[in-house]
């Protein structure tokens, strides 16, 4: 019992661990999948970004037309890119879109047009202006660059604005402007800029109000068009010393001219929006890129900066380039936040098709720009991003099973079929803990049986033999001397022989039959003869007990196949018990009936009878009904021979018996048995 209780506890316990492990392998499998959905999903955004940056041009020292083609090719043909940009070892940061090409202006005067241009400039200063003018004409014949051709022709303008040829004046002023084509050549202060001033002045000197306000709006057009030829703090110096002007007479607008003016004010926001990035630019993203830069020189990783502005992000990948003339450079894009959003869930959405599992983004913020998760899902594991996580911040990935199948009901069902094997394997354990007890108490009992059979035995043939021998004794000492006495004391030690014989027989068949080496030779009988045999034996056994059969044996009826000594020792039996258990009843029934089918021998007396339930216990072997009380000698064997003779006949005994009342046991016997 012990064992089994153990057995049970460590089974229980064993059936308990087996579901959590199955539980935490179903997690552990949703966190691989997980995982490796994150992996792929990061994979494949790097794989478009690095496309992208791979395609940039390398940044040179001397950046062509080419280039500039090539990054502007990439902005428009990819809407992950809002803008691009190169950062060179310099830090020199070059812009398609905000900033135009720095080309680098000589700006100095040849030696020779040195000389002239002073020497112009010191007539100047002492009123002969004439002479000015020539010097200055003389440097224009020298071979220059723009610059200096602007320095010369500002010196004669000046020269001529001052000798009052207003016409001239504005003519060499308007020569300037051609020139400069918005270059804003100049030292502190652009050539251009001090023609449009001097040209307003010449206008309104010559009373032409409207032409004046012309020029300046001319100008305001070329400070807003041109916003990126200048330094920020320059351009909005210009900028807004212009509009004051302006605004000073708006009195005397033309139609015309209000309209020109509102158009150039609202280019203005635009441009001044696009400087006021341009600051942003320089004073936060490129200290980042350089400090990155001097960090990863030699990464070929994707590297991403996320940056707040206003309301919106700025993000930008990044990737430290070298070229093959060992130059280093990096590469960026300015990315556009809403389209890489929209390119994760497209993504997200081609993973889906793929397997059972459901992956979904969830927002940080839970304002959500697409959270197609299922709340209410309980198997719902999720993990942030690992090598993109600049990328998308505080966004995570959440995966679940599609169709959601009852999990739970799984793990019931599965630990319920573990119960009931367990519960099977305990049940057979406890039957055969009972099959086992049963054993040994029938084999306690049956030992007790056998031994009990052993001195039963001895007992009844100690008796005969006993009485044999002193019998004897007395006839061999010649003590009986009587013809009368001695023919009595013969017939005794003849009874008391035929018990002896009776009993040896019951015993040998029976301990032949338990050996299976028992064979009745069968041959065809005539069943009267064999219970008239008996009826004689067994009135040889019971001279003195003055019991009277009743038999009722027909000697008309065929012969039957059979044992003749099984039969005889099989009802002898029978009738030997009637006499043993009849009580007081001196009478015994003994009768034959046969047809055609089979023969019934029946041996009836009104003896103390069998209860129900010993009835059919009582042709086991050994058994005897309450054998430790009874006083009628016996073996507990003959009804067990009584049973097997029938079998082997293919034939059966049964039985009828009511305790006090008296017993009837029918041996029968199929008669066409051959
Ligand atoms: P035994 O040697 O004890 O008679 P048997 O096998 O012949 O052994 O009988 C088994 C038991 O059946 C007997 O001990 C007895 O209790 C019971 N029994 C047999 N025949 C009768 C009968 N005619 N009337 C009452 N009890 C009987």
């Amino acid at each position: 019992m012990l064992p089994s209780l153990i057995l049970s506890y460590i089974g229980l316990q064993s059936i308990r661990q087996e579901q959590n492990r199955q539980e935490e392998l179903f997690v552990q499998q949703l966190e691989n999948s997980l995982a490796l959905a994150i992996s792929r999903l990061e994979a494949d955004v790097e794989d478009r970004l690095s496309n992208i940056i791979n395609y940039l041009p390398v940044y040179n020292t001397m950046p062509g037309r080419i280039y500039f083609d090539q990054l502007r090719y990439a902005i428009n043909n990819s809407p992950l890119i809002d803008d691009v940009f190169t950062l060179g070892m310099d830090y020199r940061v070059y812009y398609p879109r905000k900033y135009l090409d720095d080309r680098i202006v000589q700006q100095r005067l040849s030696p020779a047009v040195q000389v002239h241009f002073d020497q112009g400039v010191a007539f100047e200063a002492r009123g002969m202006l004439e002479a000015a003018i020539n010097q200055y004409n003389e440097g224009l014949k020298e071979p220059g660059s723009a610059f200096q051709t602007l320095t010369l022709m500002n010196g004669i303008a000046r020269c001529q604005f001052k000798m009052d040829q207003l016409f001239d004046a504005r003519m060499s002023f308007r020569e300037i402007i051609d020139l400069d084509r918005g270059r804003f050549l100049g030292n502190e202060v652009p050539f251009v800029l001090l023609a449009y001033y001097q040209l307003a002045d010449i206008e309104l000197k010559l009373g032409l109000p409207v032409a004046a306000m012309d020029i300046k709006l001319d100008f305001y057009e070329l400070l807003v068009e041109n916003f990126h030829q200048l330094r920020f703090a320059q351009h909005y110096f210009y900028l807004s010393k212009i509009k004051e002007k302006i605004e000073k007479n708006l009195i005397i607008f033309s139609p015309a001219q209000t309209r020109r003016y509102l158009d150039i004010n609202r280019r203005s926001r635009a441009a001044e929006n696009e400087l006021l990035f341009r600051d942003f630019f320089d004073n936060h993203i490129l200290p980042v890129c350089r400090n990155f830069f001097q960090v990863h020189t030699e990464s070929t990783k994707l590297e991403y900066i996320r940056l707040q502005v206003d309301e919106d992000h700025l993000i930008i990948a990044m990737k430290a380039v070298t070229d093959e003339s060992h130059t280093k450079s990096i590469k960026g894009i300015l990315l556009n936040e809403a389209e890489i959003n929209n390119l994760l869930i497209s993504i997200l959405e081609l993973h889906n098709k793929e397997d059972d599992t459901g992956i979904f983004l969830l927002n940080p913020s839970e304002t959500s720009f697409k959270l197609t998760a299922d709340e209410e899902d309980s198997y719902l594991i999720t993990a942030g991003f690992l090598n993109t996580r600049d990328l998308f911040p505080g966004y995570s990935i959440g995966i679940n099973l599609l169709d959601n199948p009852d999990l739970e009901n799984i793990f019931r069902r599965t630990v319920r079929l573990y119960y009931s094997i367990f519960a099977a394997i305990i049940g057979v354990i406890l039957f055969g803990t009972i099959f086992i007890f049963r054993d040994i108490y029938r084999e306690q009992q049956f030992s007790r049986l056998k031994s009990s059979f052993i001195s039963n035995v001895s007992h009844e043939i100690k008796t005969p033999i006993t009485t044999i021998r002193v019998l004897a004794g007395n006839l061999a000492e010649g003590l009986i001397v009587q013809q009368e006495r001695q023919n009595a004391y013969f017939r005794l030690i003849n009874r008391e022989a035929e018990k002896l014989s009776y009993l040896t027989e019951n015993i040998l068949d029976f301990s032949s039959m338990e050996a299976r080496r028992k064979v009745y030779r069968k041959e065809f009988i005539s069943l009267y003869d064999i219970l008239q045999k008996v009826l004689r034996r067994f009135y040889l056994m019971h001279q003195k007990d003055e019991i009277v059969i009743h038999d009722t044996i027909p000697s008309n009826l065929p012969d039957v196949l059979a044992s003749p000594d099984g039969i005889e020792q099989a009802v002898l039996n029978l009738l030997d018990n009637a006499a043993k258990y009849s009580g007081k009843s001196k009478s015994i029934w003994l009768s034959l009936k046969q047809n055609n089918k089979e023969a019934v021998i029946s041996v009836l007396d009104k003896g103390i009878g069998i209860a129900k339930d010993e009835q059919q216990k009582i042709f086991e072997k050994f058994y005897r009904v309450n054998y430790t009380e009874q006083k009628t000698q016996g073996s507990g064997i003959g009804l067990s021979l009584v049973k097997e003779i029938a079998l082997l006949h293919k034939g059966s005994i049964e039985i009828e018996s009511e305790p006090g009342k008296g017993s009837k046991f029918s041996l029968i016997i199929p008669v066409n048995h051959v």
